[in-house]
């Protein structure tokens, strides 16, 4: 196949690494310079997608989406897959669907799980939006980059999976945090709270696999000095598309609202920016009810 990549980034260019390994004709295009092996380099987006079977983009934000697509659609082929990997607001990817569907493309939304280690070894998970016929042909690519593609439905559906899951992330990794942080304060031990907790009832990916506590549970970047991992700026973004989407379907939200709002002033105030998203912990650990 011949596949336009544009975002060649730290996601994006593993990804297309990937595909150019597995055998397909990749020609991409990022704004800054860069050098992805396998991948010949075109001097635009439009000249990465004019004749592309397949056009993928992995961009930072909505607007940005908005901006490339409108460059790329018009130099697409007829029939094409524009599948767009980013983390972007649900609004902005069914916008970009519209306008690929008039133009007789196969949009796609497919965001992904498993961060910049699982695009460098094609193992990141897809939540996909799209047509049967879109995501068809947008599979074998996933098997590619991931080991796992899920079809979520139409467009729009891969990004609000996206933002409920991490939405989900983010309240129950401050609640793991403010649960040792309030078991420290009663004289419990650590390593105790873990062995109850991920065997019982208040147990989770945040306590289980990915603990805020150094030393206790599987290897995380708590153990790293809270290095990212995951870091708290992108958890903060995820947050917010979360709560732009609930405004605009009208869904009530408060723990959501309220995990923003606080890795918001941790992002801002409280030297969270550049930490790993688990560093909540030391936060609450110098904190007293107030
Ligand atoms: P990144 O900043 O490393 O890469 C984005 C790339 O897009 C950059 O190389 C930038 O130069 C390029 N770019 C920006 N505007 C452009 C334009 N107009 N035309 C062409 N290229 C342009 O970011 P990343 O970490 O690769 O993340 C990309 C997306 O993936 C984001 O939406 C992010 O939320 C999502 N995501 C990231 C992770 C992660 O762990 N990094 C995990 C899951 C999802």
């Amino acid at each position: 196949m011949k596949i336009g990549f544009i975002g060649l980034g730290n996601m994006g260019g593993p990804m297309a690494a990937n595909l150019a390994k597995a055998g397909h004709e990749v020609i991409g295009f990022d704004m800054a310079s860069v050098n992805i092996e396998g991948v010949t380099l075109a001097d635009s987006g439009a000249a990465a997608a004019a004749g592309a079977d397949v056009v993928i983009t992995m961009l930072p934000n909505g607007q940005i989406l908005r901006a490339v697509a409108d460059e790329i659609i018009p130099a697409m082929t007829a029939g094409a897959a524009f599948v767009d990997c980013s983390t972007v607001d649900v609004d902005s990817a069914r916008a970009v669907a519209e306008k690929a569907t008039a133009a007789n493309l196969l949009p796609v939304d497919a965001p992904v799980s498993g961060g910049i280690g699982g695009a460098a070894a094609g193992t990141l998970t897809f939540m996909a939006g799209g047509s049967s016929d879109a995501f068809a042909k947008a599979d074998p690519l996933f098997d590619i980059m991931g080991q796992k593609a899920v079809h979520c439905g139409d467009s729009g559906a891969g990004q609000a999976a996206k933002i409920c899951n991490n939405m989900i992330l983010g309240v129950t990794m401050i609640a793991t945090c403010e649960a040792f942080s309030l078991a420290d304060k009663l004289g419990l031990d650590r390593q105790k709270m873990f062995d109850v907790v991920s065997t019982s009832s208040g147990y989770s990916w945040t306590m289980n696999a990915y603990c805020p506590a150094p030393g206790v549970g599987p290897q995380s970047p708590a153990d790293n000095d809270y290095q990212p991992g995951f870091a708290s700026e992108l958890m903060l973004k995820d947050l917010r598309l979360s709560q732009q989407a609930a405004e605009s379907a009208d869904a009530d939200t408060p723990m959501g609202q309220a995990a923003t709002a606080l890795y918001e002033q941790f992002v801002e105030n409280e030297g969270g920016l550049g930490t790993d998203f688990s560093a909540m912990l030391p936060r609450f650990e110098k904190r007293s009810r107030g």
